[in-house]
């Protein structure tokens, strides 16, 4: 069976957030190839021991470099854990990352307890 590519990525104020989460479904994600931006890569790798493949970070470039590897096909799954009350410099970058997921029917989760439930999706039989 082929391995879902699955996207972790969480702002500033949501890495504590995103460790937490990683390292309690640690056993699940561990059947995935792990993509992330750069910070968020380094901080689930930190605290899971996973490979996660680092991309840019996100300011940098790594939301879009996510958004074109969704164009491609290449992409199954996105956890994006945001923060609702910071503006972001890569504001625009975030709205395209997330228009590409809508666009191209992505499952997505912005947050832990909807993160659960698409986790628990990507298991079920018609993942
Ligand atoms: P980072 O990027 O994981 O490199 O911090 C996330 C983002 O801000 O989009």
């Amino acid at each position: 069976m082929t391995r879902l590519a699955v996207a972790l990525v969480a702002h500033d104020d949501k890495k504590d957030d995103m460790a937490a989460w990683a390292l309690r479904h640690a056993a699940v994600l561990a059947g995935f190839d792990l993509w992330a931006t750069g910070t968020t890569g380094a901080r689930v790798a930190a605290a899971t021991g996973l490979p996660v493949t680092q991309l840019k970070s996100g300011p940098l470039g790594g939301d879009a470099q996510l958004g074109a590897m969704i164009a491609e096909g290449r992409l199954d799954a996105l956890f994006f854990f945001t923060d609702p009350l910071s503006a972001m410099p890569h504001d625009v970058d975030v709205k395209s990352l997330l228009r590409l997921a809508v666009l191209y029917d992505i499952p997505t989760a912005m947050s832990p307890r909807t993160a659960d439930l698409v986790l628990a999706g990507l298991q079920g039989p018609n993942a």
